[in-house]
């Protein structure tokens, strides 16, 4: 779902990313640890797309739908949370799907109450179903958990392996949690110093696979 060829990075003279090479499998759940600096942030944003302006090279293909997630909700505060989560998403029966994936999170009673009358992580459950709402190939999580509580974010790691399983998007999650990485992910990166230093396997489940990249688009970067 995934592929990245050659994709450096720099900030002034600190180069973030140095060549860096990485498929993800359609359908694999990746997590990308790394300390505080190392340029988990900057990859995932190359792989969004988000990074127009910045200085570097490279190619990445990725899906044509593409979700995201990051450590705050995100939610717009002028709109319902159904409003939020069917926000963009087309067709007649956009609500319907909105309830649906509300649902899945166990949100569907709160889906007219304003973001700011929901917990943190609650915040990241209706965050979730909006990622999810519109069927992503391909779900990028930047520390998605990492404003919760211990006992919240063990339940979120439940939730997000359980949406995973459903949906089977191709995760790309970035976290600060080792625990984390490894109970939820099938293979774990670990970047430091621009380039990955670790790229373990924990398992691949034999129903991928892991031959199809499932691509759609080409995307060269800057
Ligand atoms: P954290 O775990 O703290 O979120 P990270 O691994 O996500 O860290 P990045 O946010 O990718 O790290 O940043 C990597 C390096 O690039 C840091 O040294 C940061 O200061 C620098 N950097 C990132 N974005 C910019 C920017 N827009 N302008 C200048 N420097 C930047
Ligand atoms: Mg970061």
């Amino acid at each position: 779902a995934v592929r990245i060829t050659g994709l450096t990075r720099s900030f002034g003279n600190r180069q973030v990313l140095d060549d860096i090479n990485l498929t993800i499998a359609r359908g694999e759940f990746t997590a990308l640890l790394g300390r505080s600096g190392s340029g988990k942030s900057t990859l995932l944003r190359a792989v969004a797309g988000l990074d127009h302006g910045t200085v570097g090279s490279g190619e990445i293909l990725v899906p044509e739908r593409v979700s995201l997630v990051f450590q705050d909700s995100r939610l717009l505060p002028w709109l319902k949370i159904l409003d939020n989560v069917v926000l963009g998403l087309p067709g007649k029966d956009a609500r319907g799907r909105g309830r649906a994936a509300l649902d899945e999170v166990s949100l569907a009673k709160r889906e007219s109450a304003w973001p700011h009358e929901l917990s943190g992580g609650e915040q990241q459950r209706a965050a979730l179903a909006r990622s999810l709402v519109s069927e992503p190939e391909l779900l990028l999580a930047d520390e998605p958990f990492g404003s919760l509580d211990a006992l919240t974010r063990i339940r979120m790691h439940r939730l997000l392996r359980r949406l995973y399983e459903t949906h089977r998007p191709a995760v790309l999650l970035v976290t600060h949690d080792v625990d984390e990485a490894v109970i939820l992910a099938d293979r774990v990166l670990v970047l430091d110093d621009g380039d990955f230093v670790q790229d373990l396997r924990i398992d691949l489940p034999a129903e991928r696979d892991p031959g199809d990249p499932g691509f759609q688009h080409y995307r060269t970067t800057l």
